[in-house]
């Protein structure tokens, strides 16, 4: 398969204006393309425009390009200048030059034949690839008007919305598509585009919409039988039975009730042999919301609404299905899912409320129940194995288990007999299984089904570096319950958290000691890097919390001279540091970047140095290094330091955070040889390359000791635009006295611009001034809302 640089994205609509915007995440050159309107509109006729014009010819295009930027579907909005607009009229000659080819526009069989056969097949380059994003049409019906050579290179690539954040993209091939192109396509989707790619097969709706479409409408009623209200489902349909917040009836407002009920409709009619297929219905009543235009977020009114209320505040109503009315909505409590609480194992969580006997405990196993035996049915048909169906629904869904991963949680042997019990037939093959996922040394392995059942390894690319298998094959160096040492081969160690939250204390700061001493004494580099949901939220803020109620200010200076002990020996250490944050990296989590040789982050991070939002500065090396790199600048370009140490001023007093990786090579905390890893499964193994390049010849950092501090002059000029926000009424007097705290330290204290200080210098500063905000009562007051409410407070 030929290399892919320039793509072409045919239909501008919400797919392929999203679709064409994660391309040019992955820096690849994009032409977007749709229909040319039948007239110009109002604005267009003022402005004297006609039909001739370039600008309303290519008017969809721009507004589709309009709409990716207004949703952030761009890492940064740099990155838009990626993609050139069009017409499917004037530009057609230009798919020539392109190397892929999406096809993107109504999901209408004859509407996708006709561009096919008018517009792509006379256009289309030598070698290119040509894809349909449909979500169920039949792709052999598409494949017949093509010739059949070009069947070869084409497939369908069916991305999910929106295409930057959902991490499924279902692959089909036709009868004909060549096996390189499948692979080359799939390895390109995976490694360029940070996809996780499941194969479908041709039938309606694939793999994940085919699931979770038939476990939302088989929801819709259960509740109805058990007499159940929205809220109640939502109460435990998400996070305590291992799926995402939005749980039923958020995540049907999410994907928009037409859409969701056309998808329905359309795989009963489409789906003539599935003995199942009636399951695919909604509720008359939920018929007529769509009717009455409660069509979910997109119409701002589905099963939730939200009001103002007379004094501004708002709060959410929910939709009393029996009345057919808003009513207020309730919190509902369930000893089921209060089982849950503080359980981090999502199949444990699972357990606990199955065990329950309450009616969301019923209403879970009846949902359940049919959907696993739906999706244990559903094999060969829709894939090939149980894992397809397990990511489909991890990464299309965002439940944190598959199907077959519920059903090892809850106990395959347990579930067949509890069905059983219920009168429900269960599949006799089912019946023999014990479970689907077993480890064999450091391979995961899973249950084959079929004539012969038996178990193969799942697939694990060679680019793909797994802690837990590094684990289970040896590689545990040394460990605590919080952190462990882990050797990758080649001589390359990983510094995994584990804590709680991966909150750093002084525990896991010793481990970065052991992890950066080992490295240097027995290998060449080191990785600090972890799975799970987010790299670091940065110090533990309970201790802290604790240790200010009971006035050990000793313990907190201890732990802030931890933090500049084991940080200073990762930035100095005589191997090489790649910290490859993923996530979440806020706070003491964004200092570990910020002092190793090198920031290989994924692409979709949070990172900042966030303090001031608890009533405190970063004083793990966090202003120190911001005050360091200013100054750096500064001499790099003969330049007055003021303008660089403002700019670092104000990402710490403003707490920034990156919408993306990429937002932090402006945010000046990237630098020159940092790339970012769209695919997350590759997170690991890039790092450790990036060490293996940087440790031959690697030369150590020194402390520095030839710092011009900015001085108090400079320190003066960002305290007289404190003092005018907070007199404008933009700051409070505590964030006020924050960000005097951040401007003395950031310009090297009350000394005259221009004094030479060493790097210890700033660590010193940084220390008196988090202790002495540690006395604010308003600092605690702001920990303390942050641990209760996971929000900052502004007092
Ligand atoms: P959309 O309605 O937002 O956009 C469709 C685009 O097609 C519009 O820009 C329109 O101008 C263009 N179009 C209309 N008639 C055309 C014609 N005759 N010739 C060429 N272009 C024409 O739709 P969408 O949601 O972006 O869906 C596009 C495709 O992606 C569909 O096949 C859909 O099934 C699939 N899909 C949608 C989602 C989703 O959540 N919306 C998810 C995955 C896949």
């Amino acid at each position: 398969m030929k290399a892919i640089e320039r793509v072409a994205v045919l239909g501008a609509g919400v797919m392929g204006s999203g679709i064409a915007a994660h391309l040019a995440n992955a820096g690849m050159r994009v032409l977007l393309l749709d229909v040319v309107p039948a007239e110009p509109d109002e604005a267009e006729k003022r402005a004297g425009l006609t039909t001739a014009d370039r600008a309303v010819r290519n008017r969809l295009a721009a507004a589709g390009l309009e709409t990716a930027k207004k949703n952030r579907a761009f890492y940064v909005p740099s990155y838009a200048a990626n993609v050139e607009l069009g017409n499917l009229d004037d530009d057609l000659a230009r798919l020539r030059g392109c190397d892929w080819v999406i096809e993107a526009v109504v999901e209408n069989l004859e509407v996708k034949q006709k561009l096919f056969a008018e517009k792509v097949v006379p256009n289309l380059g030598e070698g290119a690839i040509l894809s349909s994003n449909t979500s169920g049409l039949s792709i052999e019906a598409m494949a017949s008007v093509l010739p059949p050579e070009l069947r070869k290179r084409f497939l369908v690539v069916h991305f999910f919305n929106p295409p930057r954040h959902m991490r499924l993209v279902e692959v089909v091939p036709c009868r004909r598509t060549a096996p390189a192109v499948l692979e080359g396509m799939t390895a390109l989707l995976r490694k360029r585009l940070g996809k996780g790619v499941v194969r479908g097969k041709d039938t309606p709706n694939f793999v994940a919409n085919r699931i979770g479409v038939y476990t939302m409408c088989n929801g819709f009623r259960h509740m109805a039988d058990l007499g159940m209200t929205v809220e109640e489902v939502d109460a435990v349909a998400g996070p305590a039975t291992a799926r995402p917040r939005s749980a039923l009836f958020r995540l049907a407002d999410l994907i928009g009730l037409d859409t969701l009920f056309y998808i329905a409709k359309n795989t009963r009619e489409l789906l003539p042999k599935d003995k199942d297929r009636d399951e695919f219905t909604v509720s008359p009543a939920m018929e007529a919301m769509v009717a009455k235009g409660l069509k979910g977020n997109k119409a701002k009114q589905g099963f939730y609404r939200k009001v103002k209320g007379p004094d501004g505040t708002e709060r959410t109503l929910v939709y009393d299905l029996a009345a057919q009315e808003y009513v207020e909505a309730s919190s509902p409590r369930f000893a089921s899912v209060d089982a849950t609480k503080g359980i981090e194992d999502p199949g444990k969580r699972l357990a606990a409320v199955l065990a329950g006997t309450d009616k969301a405990a019923e209403f879970t196993w009846r949902n359940l129940r049919d959907t696993l035996l739906y999706a244990f049915r559903r094999i060969p048909e829709i894939a090939d194995d149980v894992v397809a169906i397990d990511d489909g629904m991890k990464w299309g869904f965002s439940w944190e288990l598959g199907p077959f991963e519920m059903l090892d949680a809850i106990g395959v042997r347990a579930f067949v007999e509890r069905a059983k019990r219920d009168g429900v037939k269960v599949p006799p093959a089912l019946a023999k299984v014990e479970r689907f996922y077993a480890e064999k040394g450091a391979k995961r392995r899973f249950r084959t089904l079929g004539k012969t059942p038996g178990w193969g390894d799942v697939p694990r690319p060679p680019e793909r570096i797994d802690l837990g298998e590094v684990r289970r094959a040896g590689g545990l160096v040394e460990g605590t319950d919080k952190a462990s040492i882990l050797s990758l081969g080649d001589g390359v160690l990983c510094l995994e958290f584990h804590s709680k939250m991966n909150a750093i204390d002084g525990d896991v700061l010793a481990m970065v000691d052991r992890a950066v001493a080992r490295a240097a004494s027995d290998g060449v580099g080191l990785v600090i890097a972890n799975h799970g949901r987010a790299f670091s939220a940065g110090a533990n803020l309970a201790s802290i919390a604790a240790a200010i109620r009971e006035r050990r200010f000793d313990e907190i200076e201890a732990l802030i001279r931890g933090f500049h002990r084991a940080l200073m020996g990762v930035k100095c250490a005589p191997v090489p540091v790649v910290t490859a944050p993923h996530g979440v990296a806020l706070g003491g989590g964004a200092e570990i970047g910020l002092h190793s040789a090198g920031l290989a982050p994924h692409a979709e991070l949070t990172m900042g140095l966030v303090e001031v939002g608890v009533g405190l500065l970063p004083a793990g090396g966090g202003t120190k290094e911001l005050a360091l790199r200013a100054i750096r600048l500064a001499e790099e370009f003969e330049a007055d330091v003021t303008p660089f140490i403002t700019k670092n001023f104000r990402l710490i007093s403003m707490a920034k955070t990156s919408g993306s990786a990429a937002e932090l090579r402006e945010m000046g905390m990237l630098r020159q040889g940092d790339a970012v890893t769209l695919d997350l499964d590759a997170l690991v193994y890039n790092a450790k390359q990036r060490v293996l390049g940087l440790a031959p010849g690697y030369r150590p950092v020194s402390p520095a000791s030839d710092l011009r501090a900015p001085g108090r002059s400079v320190a003066a000029g960002l305290e007289s635009s404190l003092w005018n926000l907070r007199v404008g009424g933009f700051l409070s007097e505590h964030d006020e006295k924050l960000g005097r705290a951040v401007a003395g330290v950031i310009t090297g204290g009350d000394v005259p611009a221009g004094t030479l200080v060493p790097e210890r210098w700033f660590l010193e500063l940084e220390r008196e001034a988090f202790l002495s905000l540690c006395g604010e009562p308003k600092t605690l007051e702001r920990i303390e809302h942050m641990l209760k409410s996971g929000k900052p407070l502004r007092n």
